[in-house]
């Protein structure tokens, strides 16, 4: 039996319904395959911390995660007054170290995409440049936010880029914006073409971020890995999400070198809380990532065709992709696939 502990965060407003659901998918791997133990480890983080611990991420909290070997975490509502702690996501990106952000964005069946074979990931720097965190006003009315992009911190997400393409289309994509961000964007792609020459069979190009985005929309079939420093890889791929589907199908992972955390790229969504209505697809990728990630590639591979078998067949599907089954109804017909596959 191979046993792995896992920190479940189900979060804030949606997410502790889309966690359920993902959970029914998990439960059923373990049943199919026999040979896969996982422990999950509930605990509490989000916006619904905040009155309690004075945080959204408690200390409890961060010493249960360093006990398990990966994490699962809902969404959760960011804080938005000043003085506020940051997100819980970039909290656990930071105390863990996890440097890059994965965001696959594939077209799947039965879901509406903007070309039918589009496979690309959005690799993302995921602790520096202007989500570094530091800001100040200078003045009253004019304010200054600091991009931080180091060689170390490039180097290091263009290494897992490089490995991610060796396992796909051998292709990785460049983005930056070095005409104008000189001084950053220069350390950032020139860490990346250092790294591509321990890789002579991946072909490396690189696209402007504003070309990129003209580009995704245009061609996205013609890409495999695109690397990019952080705020442009969270702006390219919520638009890569959308091409092949919106948010209701995005998952992302984000991956350290001792750890990592995988989510839905949905937020909270509040409106929907209690609501059973979401589709919770998102989070059974996320799922699948994180199989992935603990070399499961069995239970992985059957989470995913377990999907695609829901998708395709379309009976049973959120509003978001034109049905009106329920968030459980989803998680309850992916599971009784994974049944039916093995
Ligand atoms: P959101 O992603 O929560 O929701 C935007 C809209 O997308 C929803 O109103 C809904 O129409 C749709 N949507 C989202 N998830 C869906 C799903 N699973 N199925 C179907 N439709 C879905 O974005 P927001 O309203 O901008 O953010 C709400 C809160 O979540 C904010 O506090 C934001 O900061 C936070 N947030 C957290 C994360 C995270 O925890 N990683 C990510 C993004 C946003």
């Amino acid at each position: 039996m191979r046993n792995y502990s896992i920190a479940v965060l189900p979060g804030d407003g949606i997410g502790p319904e889309v966690i359920e659901a993902a959970i029914k998918v998990l439960d059923a791997v373990q049943k199919a395959l026999g040979s896969l133990r996982l422990e999950l480890k509930f605990g509490e983080a989000g916006y619904n911390c905040i009155e309690k611990y004075g945080t959204n991420v408690p200390e409890k909290t961060l010493r249960m995660l360093e006990e398990t070997d990966a994490c699962l975490k809902g969404p959760m509502t960011t804080p938005e007054e000043i003085g506020a702690p940051p997100s819980a996501a970039v909290t656990i990106r930071r105390k863990f170290g996890l440097y890059a952000n994965v965001r696959p964005c594939k077209s799947l069946p039965g879901v509406p995409s903007l070309k039918p074979n589009i496979d690309l990931v959005i690799v993302r720097e995921n602790t520096e440049g202007l989500y570094f965190g530091k800001g100040f006003e200078v003045s009253p009315g004019k304010g200054i936010d600091i991009r931080l992009v180091t060689q170390d911190a490039s180097e290091k997400v263009a290494r897992l880029a490089f490995e991610l393409a060796m396992k796909r289309k051998y292709h990785v994509t460049c983005v930056h914006k070095r005409n104008i961000l000189r001084v950053t964007d220069g350390i950032f792609r020139n860490a990346v073409y250092r790294i591509a020459e321990d890789y002579p069979s991946v072909i490396l190009d690189e696209v402007h971020v504003d070309a990129m985005a003209m580009r995704l929309i245009k061609e996205p079939e013609k890409f495999d890995v695109i690397v990019t420093t952080n705020m442009f890889g969270d702006i390219l791929s919520d638009e890569a999400a959308q091409i092949v589907g919106g948010l209701g199908v995005a998952a992302g992972a984000n991956v350290g070198d001792n750890y990592a955390m995988f989510e839905p790229v949905h937020g909270s969504a509040p409106k929907y809380a209690g609501k059973n209505k979401v589709n919770p697809i998102a989070t059974i990728l996320a799922a699948k990532m994180m199989m992935e990630y603990l070399r499961e590639l069995e239970a992985a591979e059957i989470i995913e065709q377990a999907v695609v078998k829901v998708l395709r067949e379309g009976k049973v599907r959120t509003y978001d992709l034109g049905g009106d089954s329920t968030t459980q109804e989803v998680g309850e017909e992916v599971a009784s696939k994974i049944m039916e596959i093995i």
